[in-house]
């Protein structure tokens, strides 16, 4: 099977197969009523060996309060499902739930603002809060190779590198519960996650144009102001120039 045959394509798909809303003793839908490129159909013993890790006691109740917090996020009003809360009263919740009372953020220095704020809802909350900002450590850039031409500031500015991996080892030494993210770029964050020890969820990713607000872009990108995302001609291959880099690292 080639790459791409092997896709699973649930973007292109309404979901009714494996979202059926049926009632609790009312039949599934067949599998085979999904479409070729579904994961179910594809994938059986993936999902299946994925669905074992569930049964890890401790997962199992992370999952479950997960769900059950998902599931307060809604309220029912004559008979209309509704949204109650904004994700910060549900990162709180979420942590009540499970136990967590030391939160850490790692922030974006740009977001720094928005850290303190978030910091005082946290502790005025009643959690401990440890804040590490993406600049700790002011590591030059030139350490990891750098050059005058790719800084933000100018070739002869002192630029700090954003440092993710130390933000989440310093997280991981002060034994948070719950590492929060806060408006790390992309790449930074990738390495945060990759490196943070703990359990971790995302408060807001960056996005400098939008108001830290990505979606944004895609609601107009059928409108003039972002069509361009979507490209009209056929892409040519291959796509990149840049060689894949791998962040596996030997343990
Ligand atoms: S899992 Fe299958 S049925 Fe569900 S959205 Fe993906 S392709 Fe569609």
């Amino acid at each position: 099977m080639t790459a791409k045959k092997r896709l699973t394509q649930c973007a292109y798909c309404k979901g009714n197969t494996c979202d059926p809303s049926t009632g609790i003793n009312e039949p599934m839908p067949p599998i085979d009523k999904a479409p070729p490129t579904c994961p179910m159909r594809k994938y059986e013993e993936v999902i299946r060996q994925g669905n074992t890790h569930y049964h890890k006691k401790n997962i199992q109740e992370f999952a479950r309060l997960a769900s059950v917090q998902e599931a307060q996020c809604y309220e029912t009003e004559g008979g209309e499902i509704k949204t109650r809360i904004p994700r910060i009263e549900e990162i709180m919740q979420f942590a009540d739930k499970c136990g967590y009372t030391m939160l850490g953020l790692a922030f974006c220095l740009g977001l720094r603002a928005e850290a303190k704020k978030i910091t005082r809802i946290f502790e005025s909350n009643g959690f401990d809060v440890a804040s590490v900002c993406c600049k700790v450590g002011r590591t030059p850039k030139e350490s990891i190779g750098i050059t005058g031409e790719h800084k933000i500031r100018g070739s002869e500015a002192m630029e700090p590198m954003c440092n993710p991996i130390v933000q989440a080892e310093l997280l991981n030494t002060q034994n948070v519960d719950l590492a929060i993210l806060l408006g790390l770029c992309v790449g930074h964050d990738t390495l945060f996650i990759k490196y943070c020890n703990v359990p971790c969820t995302v408060l807001a990713v960056k996005d400098r144009v939008t108001g830290h607000n990505p979606l944004a872009a895609i609601y107009l990108s059928e409108s003039p102001y972002y069509g361009r995302l979507q490209k009209t001609e056929k892409p040519q291959k291959p796509k990149t120039e840049w060689k894949k880099v791998d962040i596996t690292v030997e343990k």
